[in-house]
């Protein structure tokens, strides 16, 4: 990596994502799955998303993009190396 961006990768898990309840994950899981529909792309064991896509998600769920990003690796639907800096 080169330094300027805090380059933190985003590839969510979709098997994972579908084992959690509903009440956990659905603000989740449906913004993941409208991504999914606008690209047209359902084959995938894991999906991409915008490092902007986490922070519209953070604000959903009243953390900040650390603090979801933190849950999201608890739930097993982001990778230990999603983690980002500390000053994020
Ligand atoms: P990668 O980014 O490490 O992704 C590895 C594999 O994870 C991909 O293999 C694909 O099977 C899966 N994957 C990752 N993100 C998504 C997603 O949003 N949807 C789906 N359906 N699958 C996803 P694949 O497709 O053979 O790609 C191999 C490598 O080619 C990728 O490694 C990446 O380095 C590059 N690549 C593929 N598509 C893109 C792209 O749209 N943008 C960029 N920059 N690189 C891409
Ligand atoms: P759009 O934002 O106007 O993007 C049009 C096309 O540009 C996308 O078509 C994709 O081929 C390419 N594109 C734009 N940004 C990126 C990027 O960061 N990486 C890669 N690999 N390609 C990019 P696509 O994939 O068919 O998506 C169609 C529309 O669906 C997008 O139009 C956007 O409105 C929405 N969309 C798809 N994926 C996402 C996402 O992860 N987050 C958000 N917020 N919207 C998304
Ligand atoms: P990626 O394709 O490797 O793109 C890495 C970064 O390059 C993106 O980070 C974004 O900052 C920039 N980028 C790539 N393509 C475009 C583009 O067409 N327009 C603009 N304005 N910037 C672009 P970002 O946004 O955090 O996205 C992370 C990953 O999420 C992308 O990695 C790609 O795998 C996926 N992604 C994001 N948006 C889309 C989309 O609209 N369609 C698809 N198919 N994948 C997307």
């Amino acid at each position: 990596p080169s330094g300027a961006e805090p380059a933190t990768k985003i590839v969510i898990n979709l098997e994972r994502l579908q084992q959690l309840p509903a009440e956990k994950v659905g603000p989740l899981a449906r913004y993941a799955a409208t991504i999914q529909s606008q690209r047209g792309d359902y084959n995938g064991k894991v999906l991409s998303i915008r490092t902007e896509d986490l922070r519209s998600l953070a604000i959903i769920y009243d953390m900040t993009p650390g603090e979801l990003t933190e849950r999201m690796i608890d739930w097993g639907v982001l990778p230990p190396e999603a983690r980002p800096s500390k000053e994020d």
